[in-house]
């Protein structure tokens, strides 16, 4: 290739492109031979070629051949005031057109990135008068991970450096994120670093076996205190979790689970950091899934609904606790990204918040759409195939099994390699709906403006994916 003359038909199709014509068969030829996709086996996707998604609009995607695609992930849990807004377009249109960049290095600021800080601060608890911008939710984790080793220093504690999160969670996948995170795929793979450990996590299906779900909650954050003492209290900087485990596979954790987390890190000075990337914005029917919880941490990393994805924005709200000590005597934090309190991210964001609040969206998830969704997803445990299924707020799963049971540790499951999952989630993707497949748990997190007949929908094309699926197996 040589850079300076693009071939005719390369230009031809740019061109085409930016005019929304799109020959998907072009597209897929381009994408196989040129794009390397997040999380894909290229090899294994072969033949088939990738999906091409051209439009969006509420709850819905179309695809280039012309199919309409109700979005039960919202994208990637982050679509929270579903697509299509032109309010979000034309604050950004109009911050382009203003000032399209500057840094929040060296002294300066722009205009919306201090209102989102204030916004933020309005919104979120009252810890919390401080906000950190970044790019996303990894590079939000990677600072948390500065932060706290900072603050320790800080305080004349260099020995406290290590950070204690749980098996299968996700933190991102920056070094830091991938390394916060759970995921032994990924930590194999380059994704690991020192002085960061892992307990396991509060599900109660898989580990809630002879207990009930509030015996099992205090186990489970049980584990936090035996790793707190292996490593040596006056070793441990943070604890890292997200409220609702999301990309694990939607783990709920039971009511008992987090206060107990918060005592034991109280118990032993242990800084808490809520990773709220999919639990904030509403998506629990709460601003921050903390407030849910009843956790007042330390740090909360934010990301994905703060924009509803419209453009990248994360970022990290400081709590008094670490913002006065970095502050007051940290001088110089030696951190920062060139698109820290991007104005144009900051712009989308502030309208985004404002439909948030102007439609009261987060109120309706808590209580109208969201326990509606409940006692519809619930139902589906009718279902021959669905041993277990359970929801919060606007984040839902259900477990395929092989041989249903009165208590739910009492399942047969299919064999892991069975692929269940991703049997029913090619029915579900080839019926027009995203549901995502953890194993062989179907897990959804819809956009937050989905009403109670686009619920009723939803269900419906469910019960038709999982009836075919049924079919599948016999
Ligand atoms: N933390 C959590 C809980 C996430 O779910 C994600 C992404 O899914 C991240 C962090 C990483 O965010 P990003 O992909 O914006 O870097």
């Amino acid at each position: 290739a040589n850079p300076m003359v693009p071939s005719a038909a390369l230009v031809a199709s740019v061109k085409a492109a930016t005019h929304d014509v799109y020959d998907t068969a072009e597209i897929q030829r381009q994408d196989a031979a040129h794009y390397m996709h997040p999380f894909t086996d290229h090899k294994a996707l072969g033949e088939r070629g990738v999906r091409v998604m051209v439009r969006g609009d509420g709850i819905y995607l179309w695809d280039s051949e012309g199919n309409k695609i109700l979005d039960g992930m919202s994208g990637l849990w982050c679509v929270n005031v579903g697509y299509g807004r032109t309010s979000i377009s034309d604050a950004v249109y109009r911050q382009m057109q203003t000032l399209s960049f500057y840094n929040s290095f060296f002294n300066t600021t722009n205009v919306p990135a201090t209102r989102l800080a204030a916004l933020l601060v309005e919104i979120s608890p009252p810890q919390f008068n401080h906000v950190f911008f970044t790019g996303s939710g990894s590079e939000a984790n990677d600072t948390n991970l500065r932060m706290v080793r900072r603050y320790w220093d800080l305080k004349g504690f260099p020995n406290r450096h290590t950070i204690i999160s749980r098996y299968n969670a996700y933190h991102g996948s920056t070094v830091a994120g991938a390394a916060l995170g759970g995921m032994a795929g990924m930590h194999e793979q380059g994704g690991m670093i020192p002085g960061i450990e892992h307990i396991g996590q509060p599900n109660y299906l898989e580990n809630g076996s002879g207990m009930s779900a509030d015996e099992f909650g205090i186990v489970a954050a049980g584990w936090l205190e035996t790793k707190i003492l292996e490593v040596g209290a006056d070793k441990v900087a943070a604890f890292i979790g997200e409220p609702v485990q999301g990309a694990g596979g939607v783990i709920i954790p039971p009511a008992t689970y987090w206060p107990e987390i918060e005592r034991i890190c109280d118990k032993y000075d242990v800084l808490l950091i809520a990773d709220e990337v999919i639990c904030g914005f509403g998506r629990l029917g709460t601003w921050f899934g903390s407030e849910l919880m009843q956790i007042k941490p330390d740090l909360i990393t934010f990301a994905k609904g703060v924009t509803s994805g419209y453009v990248p924005l994360g970022g990290v709200l400081v709590g008094d606790r670490v913002a006065d000590v970095l502050i007051e005597e940290g001088g110089d934090f030696n951190h920062g990204f060139t698109y820290s309190g991007h104005p144009v991210a900051c712009a989308a964001a502030l309208e985004n918040i404002r439909i948030l609040i102007d439609e009261r969206l987060v109120q309706q998830v808590a209580q109208d759409t969201g326990p509606y969704l409940k006692e519809k997803f619930e139902a589906l445990m009718d279902h021959p195939l669905v041993g277990y299924a359970d929801t919060c707020g606007f984040v839902a799963g259900l477990n395929l099994v092989r041989k249903k049971a009165e208590a739910v540790h009492d399942c047969e499951f299919f064999e892991p390699d069975h692929g269940v999952g991703m049997l029913c989630r090619g029915y579900m993707f080839a019926n027009g709906i995203i549901m995502r497949a953890v194993g062989d748990r179907m897990i959804i997190a819809p956009p937050l403006v989905m009403t109670r007949a686009q619920i009723d929908e939803m269900i419906f094309k469910i019960r038709y994916c999982l009836e075919a699926t049924l079919i599948d197996l016999q």
